[in-house]
């Protein structure tokens, strides 16, 4: 099997290299009363930030990409509308197989991000016969949380630094696995929901399909709510699911605080339009996009990857 490594060296700094980089020469006048010394720190944060991502860039040119047109049949603007209908069929499907497959275990989330990526690295292999391995390391924190406050984590594109927002429960295999998808290379927002889900999927392990199953119920229900909240939550209730998988799904659509519910509003609108200018849909994507495509996807001939991929 042909192998790549990407250095990924910014994510083994001891802090995101862009949270120094930006508040440096603020915290040294504060401090200090001075701007030299946080210019000095930032400038040093800011070559080693740069040096890390062009390692990263340079390794990257030996990478096999996965053409999704080819093996999945669609990519972000060949998706089909998948009919309300089956939105409907799909959510009690999966609703049924995760009160039936229900685990409470924990793994830590130093352990869980290794093995969400090894199962990861060996998905892409499966569709382009190279491992690209990237590392596994997660932060808790960055500054990025203030500016999407409607984020659960993210992933800075040019260093591949990851960084989780809060405790996000069944979700965070997902969560940490579509970071990572970016982190190897993937910067598109279907593309990494997509991967990210096959990944769980074919992992075996009960906590990762749980995670992919319980990600892909959020989005059908968030298709068909919509704004709507109290749909949503009118909804979950309905599916008479055991109550640790309901609070789960209550606990994604909280009351937002003051704070991030005005932010989050003018971040959002921003993000979408971002997304809009970068050759995808637009924060669609992270859900109808997502929805849409294993639908195209399990309808399509012309896939190289089987169907049964987007099985519930
Ligand atoms: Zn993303």
């Amino acid at each position: 099997m042909d192998e790549i490594r990407i250095p990924n060296d910014a994510t083994y700094a001891p802090f995101s290299l862009t949270d120094v980089i930006a508040t440096a020469p603020l915290a040294s006048r504060l401090l200090l009363g001075a701007t030299l010394p946080g210019r000095v720190v930032s400038a040093a944060a800011f070559g080693m930030y740069a040096g890390s991502a062009m390692k990263d860039w340079v390794s990257r040119r030996d990478m096999r990409w996965i053409d999704f047109q080819r093996e999945f049949g669609c990519d972000v603007k060949t998706l089909q509308e998948m009919p309300d209908s089956v939105r409907r069929d799909d959510i009690e499907k999966l609703a049924r197989r995760l009160n039936d497959g229900w685990t409470d275990e924990k793994i830590p989330r130093e352990d869980l991000a290794v093995s969400v990526n090894a199962h990861l690295t060996e998905f892409i292999a499966g569709v382009t016969g190279q491992r690209v391995h990237t590392s596994s390391e997660v932060r808790d924190f960055t500054l990025a949380k203030l500016v999407f406050p409607f984020a659960m984590g993210v992933c800075d594109i040019v260093s591949g630094d990851v960084a989780l927002f809060r405790d996000t429960g069944i979700f965070e295999p997902h969560v940490i696995c579509h970071e990572f998808v970016h982190r190897k290379g993937y910067w598109k927002e279907l593309h990494a929901q997509g991967l990210s889900y096959f990944s769980l999927m074919s992992s075996g392990d009960p906590v990762l399909v749980q995670s992919a199953l319980a990600e892909r119920l959020h989005r059908q229900l968030k298709v068909l709510t919509a704004e709507d909240a109290q749909a949503y939550h009118d909804l979950v209730d309905h599916l008479g699911m055991r109550k640790e998988l309901a609070e789960e799904l209550h606990s994604l659509r909280p009351d937002p605080g003051a704070y991030e519910g005005s932010v989050s509003v003018v971040m959002k609108r921003l993000y979408d339009e971002r997304m809009k200018l970068t050759g995808q849909n637009g924060i669609s994507d992270y859900d109808e996009g997502f929805t849409n495509f294993l639908w195209t996807f399990s309808n399509s001939g012309q896939a190289r990857q089987e169907a049964r991929l987007a099985a519930v």
